[in-house]
């Protein structure tokens, strides 16, 4: 695993060199979903610091056995408004909002504990049907509604874009995200501090780098295949 998080940094930088962005601008967020908790501390024992769950059952379960305040935990997967409970206590930043139901439980379970969320919208830029996400045409919209709850800090957008086998192919989805996202930081709302994009996986980070990522989340080049 060693080897792999290096290879996985070399690639980020190069990429980030390569269109002249600063590195620091990138975080790695290793997609840890079926891996067991003794692979994520060899990731943490080789630097890794920021994790992304998909299930909340299996999150709850692996963030209480690592139990490690230094790591930073973000939920990636589709949320359901009747987990929104465990999802503000085990999660740092949720990827995923893409309903005003989800958002409106999201603040109340935050107001509850006493804690600003951290959200990114998720934008369906392919507009696949079998895709969670907020059509982009909607997302202005919808981040002006989501503005309104005060426990809840919208931090940016997440995106999944329509698979493609050759990863030149999603470019226009992830300049797509950036466009949406300088709509929205131009309309300088509350509760927003747009900084983060989402965007960008095993087979595409690169690109998603050149078109701006902050957030590259990586599973299956760090921890291998999933079953
Ligand atoms: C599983 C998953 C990833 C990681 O995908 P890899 O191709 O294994 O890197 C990234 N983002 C989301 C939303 C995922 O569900």
């Amino acid at each position: 695993m060693q080897k792999r998080l290096k290879i996985i940094h070399d690639r980020i930088q190069a990429a980030a060199l390569s269109c002249g962005r600063d590195i620091k601008s990138i975080k790695l967020v290793a997609v840890s979903k079926t891996k067991t908790t003794a692979m994520v501390r060899e990731a943490i024992e080789n630097g890794q610091t920021i994790f992304g769950e998909n299930y909340i059952q299996e999150a709850r379960k692996k963030i209480a056995e690592i139990s490690d305040s230094r790591i930073s935990w973000h939920f990636i997967g589709h949320l359901q408004s009747n987990k929104a409970k465990y999802a503000v206590k085990l999660f740092d930043m949720i990827h995923t909002v893409d309903s005003i139901k989800l958002a409106d439980e999201l603040n109340r379970q935050a107001k509850k504990i006493n804690k600003i969320q951290k959200i990114l919208l998720q934008v369906n830029t392919g507009m696949e049907i079998s895709k969670s996400g907020i059509p982009p045409g909607e997302a202005l919209d919808f981040a002006k509604k989501i503005s309104c709850f005060s426990n809840l800090r919208i931090k940016g957008l997440m995106t999944i874009p329509p698979f493609y086998d050759a990863p030149g192919k999603v470019a226009p989805y992830f300049k797509e995200l950036r466009k949406i996202s300088g709509l929205i930081k131009d309309e300088k709302l509350s509760n927003v501090e747009i900084k983060e994009l989402s965007m960008g996986m095993t087979g595409d980070f690169e690109v998603a780098i050149k078109e701006g990522a902050t957030l590259v989340r990586i599973g299956t080049a760090i921890f291998g295949e999933r079953a």
